[in-house]
């Protein structure tokens, strides 16, 4: 195996492009040359390849007597675990370059590296004569100038551009120039690349920053105005195109929500993660993209811009927030086995706040509700199995949700119960099973109302079938179902009337019809209330 005649050692943080091109300049011969030679081109282009396999870098260390693994520190995949873009190019800073010889550092590809630490000022994105970022594309010139040399090809590629980037005037920046705080926020992370907190926080920075980048509306006026003015200019709709100016400018908008908001919930929602309305996919991607920490708190501060429903679906009403996973179609339908049609009564009196809807109102309309947490549906299809979504189910929740400003959190505690413990009745089979109650018994005593005989038998079936399946006979799809306003007012009343022996009784047959269809259920129940306010993240319910 081949080895260099002139060996250089890699200078701290130097990228690999930088050392070929000092290697090259000792060796009197074209950068690219020796980078074809020491196989790190990929035919037809006309640089180092990005993405060099582990063994390329060993062979070159060998050959270049340089420590194994010297150079993993100087390519692009060394800062993978950011999930950041690389730049094409290099940014500089032009008051380095005045240094001769000076080694091209690996993080000036990076998208958010915007300053130099050392001449705090703003780094250069391209050549003042030709334009060009630097390095785009290699010619056989470099290696034969000096690193400070632009040797971008001239339109006719006879000849390099040839000017000296060290010459261009930097843009400094005062000291307490927020855009230098940013940086050394980034940098620290940087150099702490194997902690997994420093890693977060990198990742979630580009997903924040690409999200504004993307929708320049939901930032301030100023940065908005940035981007759309570096888009209009240049074209550049990619984060890896933007200059350096609009890249500090995005992410110094950015740090307060990462760095500031941890206090969570008490904080307002920052402008950028506001939700406009039900949540769209493109706002559920994004959040998807940050990490659970990160995504929880965005939630928890979105709560109370969303719709009740969306609230309930992804849970921000809880301190334990988390999106619905489209993936989960079926987590409505596996817990609509656990819940009747009509909410049960214990419930419904807990739920109910002094001034919000009353206990009747709540029993008829919530019950869906329960179906909602971590639905991915985004159509309420899920909470439609069980009841009609009407309008008034919309407003009865949405004004229990804003009396009582706990019932969301219980609701989603209830179906968090019920998807891990489950309920001892299968509302779902009973539905199947009962349609109707032939042959009611007679109560045994005289009638001291005055109605008659059809209509007492009637009320009677319907309250052994609502016994057995949950059901609530105002839905119009039963058979029992109330026919009119005074219809219903008038079962009220009876069931109202009916005494301890009477209930005994219609509970005893209702028990012996369940018996008869094989079903070993008890009668009723309830999710009990010390279990549901004890699981974990629900101890407030
Ligand atoms: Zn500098
Ligand atoms: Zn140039």
């Amino acid at each position: 195996m081949r080895t260099l005649p002139i060996r250089l050692p890699v200078a701290s943080g130097e990228a690999l492009e930088s050392w070929l091109i000092r290697l090259a300049t000792r060796n009197r011969i074209s950068a690219l040359q020796l980078a074809n030679v020491l196989g790190l081109t990929q035919r037809g282009r006309r640089s180092p390849r990005r993405d060099i396999p582990a063994e390329s870098l060993r062979r070159v260390e060998n050959q270049a007597g340089l420590a194994p693994g010297t150079l993993d520190t100087t390519v692009a995949t060394f800062y993978q675990p950011t999930g950041w873009p690389i730049l094409p190019a290099f940014r500089f800073c032009a008051v380095c370059l005045r240094t001769p010889g000076m080694p091209w550092p690996n993080h000036w590809r990076l998208p958010y590296l915007f300053t130099c630490h050392n001449h705090r000022v703003l780094l250069r994105d391209s050549c003042p004569a030709c334009g060009k970022p630097p390095r785009l594309s290699w010619t056989h010139h470099a290696g034969l100038n000096t690193g400070n040399i632009c040797t971008t090809p001239t339109a006719n590629r006879n000849d390099i551009c040839g000017t000296d980037l060290s010459r261009r005037p930097p843009r400094a920046l005062a000291p307490d120039d927020p855009r230098l705080a940013a940086q050394d926020w980034i940098a620290e992370r940087l150099q702490r690349l194997g902690g997994d907190d420093a890693i977060a926080d990198l990742r979630n920075l580009h997903v924040l920053v690409a999200w504004l980048h993307g929708e320049p509306a939901r930032g301030t006026p100023a940065v908005a105005a940035a981007i759309l003015r570096s888009r209009s200019l240049r074209g550049r709709q990619n984060i890896t195109r933007v200059p350096a100016a609009t890249a500090a400018a995005l992410t110094a908008e950015i740090l307060p929500i990462l760095d500031g908001g941890r206090a969570g919930a008490s904080q307002p929602t920052p402008l950028l993660l506001k939700p406009q309305g039900p949540f769209t996919n493109g706002y559920l991607h994004r959040l998807a993209a940050l990490t659970p920490d990160l995504r929880a708190r965005a939630l928890v501060a979105a709560d109370r811009d969303l719709p009740t429903v969306e609230r309930l679906r992804h849970r921000t009403c809880t301190l334990t927030p988390h999106l619905a996973d489209p993936t989960t179609n079926d987590l409505a339908l596996q817990r609509i086995r656990h819940v009747p049609e009509k909410l049960w009564p214990d419930w419904s009196h807990h739920l109910a706040a002094p001034t919000g809807p009353g206990p009747l109102a709540i029993a008829a309309h919530v019950a869906p509700a329960i179906l909602i947490p971590g639905s991915a549906c985004g159509d309420l299809r899920a909470a439609t199995q069980l009841r009609a979504w009407t309008k008034t189910t919309a407003q009865v929740l949405h004004r229990l949700a804003s009396e009582n400003p706990g019932a969301l959190h219980t609701i989603c505690a209830i179906a968090d119960y019920l998807d891990t413990v489950g309920s001892p009745i299968d509302y779902q089979r009973r539905r199947h099973t009962f349609t109707d109650v032939t042959e009611p018994p007679e109560l045994g005593r005289a009638p001291d109302d005055d109605l008659g005989r059809e209509t007492r038998q009637l009320h009677t079936r319907r309250y052994i079938f609502a016994l057995l399946t949950g059901a609530n006979l105002g839905s119009p799809n039963h058979a029992v179902s109330f026919r009119t306003s005074q219809d219903s007012a008038e079962y009220v009343t009876f069931e109202q009337n009916l005494d301890r022996s009477d209930q005994h009784q219609l509970r005893a047959f209702a028990a012996d019809l369940l018996q008869a269809a094989g079903i070993r259920e008890p009668l009723t129940w309830s999710p009990p209330f010390e279990e549901v306010g004890r699981l974990p993240g629900n101890e407030n319910a």
